[in-house]
C-alpha cells in the first residue's frame, strides 16, 4: 500500500510527525493509502522552503515563469486519465467526469497564467508638474492554498496559476480525504524547487500554515465553520485570505420554459458529481403553472443516475466522499420526510459497500427544513411550489449563503430582476455557464475575495504607489 510523503523544496520527505492517517476508497471501502496526519513542524519545514526560493522564482521575467507553468500544464494534460483515476479511487468521481473537469482545470491554469503576459505589473501616469506616478504590482511572497475534495486537482490548478505567475511561492494543503491526486500533480511538476511545495494533513497541518507569520496570503476552499477560523486567524495577523465556502444555491424554474429539458438541467446540476459541488442545485423553486410536468420530468431523469463504482462506464453517480458526508445527506432527507416532505424517487442508503446514496427527488418541501436551510452536498433536489416568479426570487434571495444562483426563464424582465438575487454569479438560462474571464466574489456566509480574470492578480499582488518629482531644471 502507498504511503504518501510531503513535497518540500524540491524532494519528497516523510512527515514529522509519525500520526498517519488511513485513506478510503468510497466506493469499496478498503484503505488505498496512508498519509501523515499533519504537523506544525512539516508546515515550518514548507514554508521555509517557499520563503527560500522566493525572491528568485519574482527575479525571474513574467515571460519566463509563464513558461515554466505552460510546460507543467502540458506535463498534467498528459496524465489526465491518470489523475482522475486516482480521484475516483479518492473519493468516487466517475473517471470521465473527473477527466472533463481535470481537463477545464488544465484549460483554465493555462488561461489565468497567460493573463500574467498583459498584466500591469508597473503603469507609469505622467503628473501635470512633469511628476510620474509608478504603480507597481509587487508578489505578496511564500502564500498558502488550502483545498476541498470535491475536485482534487482543479481546485489546486485554479489557485495556483495567477499566485505563481504573479511571482509568489506557495504551499499546498489539499484535503486528507482525496491527498492521491494532489501529490502525484506534484510529482509531475517541472517547477523549480521550493516554488511549489506540498504538505499533507488535517487540520493538524491547516491550521498552523494559516497561523504562520511567513505566509503572506491564503487562499482557503472549504466549508463555512473551518473559513470562519480561517478569516478569524488571519485577520489577527493582519494576513490576507481569500475565502471560497459553502452554499446553498437556489434555482427559480419560470412558467413558459420547456418543464421537462429544465428538469433535466436541473437534475445534472443538483446530482452531478453526487451533489458535492458548493454550486451545486440545493433549492429548487417551480412555477405552479409548470410544476407538475417539471416533477414529473424531474423524477424520470433521477431515475437515469445509474448509482456505480466510478470505475465502470455506465455509472453516473459515484459513491459520496465518505460515511460522515452521507449521514450528513442522509440525516437532511429524514428531517424533511419527517417534517412532511414527499420521497418522489430515491431517499434511502441502498443496502451495499460504499457509501452511495441515490438521486433523490423531494416535494412538499418548505423553507424551515434542513435540506432547505444547510448545505446538503448530496444528490438531492428538494422542490418548493411557488405561485409567482416573484415569489421564487424572493425565496432565493433569502437564504445566508449566497455563492451562485440559476433562473430559467424566457420573460426578459424576469430575467433582469433576476440580476438582483444576492450571489456571487447568477446563471440565466444555463447553469455553469461563463468562461475563464468571469470576475467572482461569493456573498453572504459563502466567503469573500474576488477571484477569476484579473481580479485573481490583483489579490495575488501588494500594489505599491512611486512618485517622483519633476527633475529641477
Ligand atoms: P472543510 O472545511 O472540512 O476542509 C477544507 C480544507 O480545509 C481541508 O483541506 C481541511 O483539511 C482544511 N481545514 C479544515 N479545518 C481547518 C482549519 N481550522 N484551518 C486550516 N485548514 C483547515 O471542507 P470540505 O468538507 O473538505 O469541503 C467541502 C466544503 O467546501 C463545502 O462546504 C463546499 O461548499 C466547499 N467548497 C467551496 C467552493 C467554493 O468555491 N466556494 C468550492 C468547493 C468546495
Amino acid at each position: 500500500m502507498k504511503t504518501l510523503q510531503n513535497f518540500i523544496g524540491g524532494t519528497w520527505e516523510d512527515s514529522q510527525s509519525s500520526a498517519m492517517q488511513d485513506l478510503v476508497n468510497p466506493a469499496s471501502e478498503n484503505v488505498i493509502a496512508r498519509h501523515p496526519g499533519g504537523s506544525p513542524a512539516d508546515v515550518d519545514r514548507a514554508v521555509d522552503a517557499a520563503v527560500e526560493a522566493q525572491p528568485e522564482w519574482a527575479a525571474l521575467p513574467v515571460a519566463e515563469r509563464v513558461k515554466y507553468l505552460i510546460e507543467w500544464a502540458a506535463v498534467i494534460a498528459e496524465h489526465a486519465e491518470e489523475l482522475a483515476e486516482l480521484e475516483c479511487q479518492e473519493m468516487g468521481k466517475p473517471i470521465a467526469l473527473g477527466r472533463s473537469f481535470i481537463e477545464g482545470g488544465i484549460q483554465g491554469f493555462r488561461v489565468a497564467a497567460e493573463e500574467a503576459l498583459t498584466y500591469p505589473f508597473a503603469v507609469t501616469l505622467p503628473g501635470a508638474d512633469g511628476s510620474e506616478t509608478t504603480i507597481l504590482r509587487h508578489p505578496l511572497g511564500a502564500t498558502a492554498v488550502i483545498t476541498p475534495w470535491n475536485f482534487p486537482v482543479p481546485m489546486v490548478l485554479g489557485a495556483l496559476g495567477p499566485l505563481l505567475a504573479a511571482g509568489n511561492t506557495v504551499v499546498v494543503k489539499p484535503s486528507e480525504r482525496s491527498p492521491l491526486s494532489t501529490a502525484r500533480l506534484f510529482e509531475l511538476s517541472t517547477l523549480p524547487p521550493g516554488v511549489v511545495n506540498l504538505v499533507l494533513g488535517d487540520a493538524r497541518a491547516g491550521a498552523p500554515l494559516v497561523e504562520h507569520k511567513q505566509i503572506r496570503l491564503v487562499h482557503f476552499t472549504g466549508s463555512v465553520d473551518a473559513g470562519r477560523r480561517v478569516g478569524a486567524d488571519t485577520g489577527g495577523r493582519l494576513c490576507r485570505s481569500i475565502l471560497e465556502l459553502g452554499g446553498k444555491d437556489p434555482v427559480v424554474v419560470d412558467a413558459g420554459v420547456d418543464p421537462v429539458a429544465t428538469a433535466a438541467a436541473v437534475a445534472f446540476g443538483s446530482f452531478v458529481n453526487t451533489g458535492q459541488i458548493c454550486t451545486s442545485m440545493e433549492r429548487i423553486y417551480v412555477h405552479q403553472d409548470i410544476a407538475e410536468a417539471f416533477v414529473a420530468a424531474l423524477v424520470e431523469a433521477a431515475a437515469t443516475y445509474t448509482l456505480g463504482d466510478g470505475r465502470d462506464a455506465e455509472t453516473v453517480l459515484g459513491p459520496l466522499v465518505d460515511a460522515g458526508q452521507r449521514d450528513i445527506v442522509h440525516r437532511h432527507v429524514t428531517d424533511a420526510v419527517e417534517r412532511g416532505a414527499r420521497v418522489r424517487i430515491g431517499g434511502g442508503i441502498p443496502n451495499r459497500k460504499g457509501f452511495f446514496y441515490p438521486a433523490t427527488v423531494l416535494t412538499d418541501v418548505d423553507d424551515t427544513m434542513l435540506v432547505m436551510t444547510e448545505e446538503t452536498f448530496g444528490p438531492i433536489a428538494p422542490v418548493v411550489v411557488v405561485s409567482s416568479f416573484e415569489e421564487g426570487l424572493a425565496r432565493a434571495g433569502s437564504s445566508r449563503f449566497a455563492l451562485g444562483a440559476t433562473v430559467y426563464t424566457h420573460n426578459s424582465d424576469h430575467a433582469a430582476a433576476a440580476t438582483g438575487i444576492p450571489a456571487g454569479v447568477t446563471w440565466i438560462n444555463q447553469w455553469q455557464g461563463g468562461g475563464p474571464e468571469r470576475l467572482y466574489e461569493p456573498a453572504g456566509e459563502s466567503g469573500m475575495g474576488a477571484t477569476g480574470a484579473r481580479a485573481a492578480y490583483d489579490a495575488a499582488t501588494r500594489p505599491a504607489t512611486i512618485h517622483t518629482a519633476p527633475t529641477p531644471s
